[in-house]
């Protein structure tokens, strides 16, 4: 690609295995020749006070102008005082609904071969709302968050996103039984919208029934649309189904089309900077990213590579049962490119 027409995208390499997995997508970029100039902004040393985050405000600065980024995982201390990295994230950009699609992948057996679901994460309320205190000593209290204006913007990216991709279905996954106001307001708004969506089926179901389905038979589901804990636990438990979080890719919506993609997974301290690191669900992120910005071929090759590579099964992680590094791997879905 000439410098002229280069797309810039921002690129967080993040915490433990993130720099090591960013560097294989920076690789396999390389080579199928992807028409991106990624701006690198690092987790800083220092909380900057405009952010209150590690995070510094010209890396946001960076998402907002470029409308596109990918972000390897980001470690929070616990406790340190100071907030979380991805919280920041996903309050100062407003990146309202995290998209996480989880498939099986074809020659990698698991107890499932027939996973094709696409969870809906709320992302800036709920459970995450940060709002914890001390009521006296021995009881504390936490605020659960759910407000009509981000239960209804996140709704209506479910149901968009299932017309647009051809879906179904859209299951609102809830537990209005005991959390009658919260998750009850939640469910109107998914109500509401559905109305709008005569031609997608919608069904709610309560998320412990849902876990049950899930595990006994995942082909029930298609687009799962949800508040923010239980979309963090779910999409795990998904990921689960088809072989770990080493392989499940999403991407952050955010308001004004931004679109940041991630892996599920977190900084996997306990194989961090041993070269062990599965890049798959990193290098789907940036697949998606591609789609985002309709650069479909690129996309397809590279998605194609990595498929081939884990189906073919000669290189494979350690999480996949393989002995291959994260170079090893890397340069045989190169290969395929
Ligand atoms: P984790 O996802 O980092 O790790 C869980 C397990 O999965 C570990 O055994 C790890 O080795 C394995 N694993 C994860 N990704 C893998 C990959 N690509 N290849 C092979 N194995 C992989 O979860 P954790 O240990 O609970 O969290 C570690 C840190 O990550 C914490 O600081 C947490 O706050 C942070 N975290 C960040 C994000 C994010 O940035 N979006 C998400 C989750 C956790």
């Amino acid at each position: 690609a000439s410098e002229s027409n280069l797309i810039r995208a921002t690129l967080f390499p993040g915490d433990g295995i993130g720099p090591e997995i960013a560097e294989s997508v920076k690789q396999v970029f390389r080579v199928a020749d992807v028409p991106i100039e990624w701006e690198e902004h690092f987790v800083g040393t220092e909380i900057d006070p405009r952010t209150q985050s590690f995070l510094t405000w010209e890396s946001l600065e960076s998402v907002r102008q470029n409308k596109v980024g990918l972000k390897g995982p980001m470690a929070t201390p616990i406790g340190k005082g100071h907030r979380s990295l991805n919280l920041t994230l996903r309050k100062e950009l407003n990146l309202y609904a995290n998209v996480r699609p989880c498939y099986s992948l074809p020659g990698y057996k698991t107890k499932y071969d027939d996973v094709d679901l696409i969870t809906i994460r709320e992302n800036t309320e709920g459970e995450y709302s940060g709002l914890e205190h001390q009521v006296v000593r021995g009881v504390v209290e936490s605020l659960k968050i759910i407000t009509r204006s981000a239960s209804l913007r996140v709704a209506e990216y479910a149901f968009h996103y299932a017309k647009a991709h051809g879906r179904q279905r859209v299951s609102a996954i809830h537990k209005a039984n005991i959390m009658q106001k919260t998750d009850g307001l939640f469910l109107k708004c998914c109500r509401e919208v559905a109305e709008k969506y005569p031609e997608i089926v919608y069904e709610e179901v309560v998320i412990d029934n849902c876990c049950m389905m899930l595990v006994k038979n995942p082909a029930l589901f298609d687009v799962l649309v949800m508040p923010n804990l239980y979309g963090d636990i779910i999409s795990d438990l998904c990921a689960g189904l088809i072989g770990g979080l080493g392989l499940t890719p999403s991407v952050n919506i955010g308001e004004g089309g931004i679109a940041l993609a991630e892996a599920v997974h977190g900084s996997a301290p306990d194989i961090a900077g041993k070269n062990l690191a599965n890049p798959t669900a990193l290098l789907l992120s940036a697949v998606s990213m591609l789609r985002h910005l309709d650069l479909h071929d690129k996309a397809d090759r590279i998605q194609d590579a990595v498929l081939k590579t884990i189906a073919e099964g000669k290189y494979r992680t350690g999480d996949l049962g393989g002995k291959s590094t994260t170079t090893e791997f890397t340069n045989a879905i190169c290969d395929h490119i």
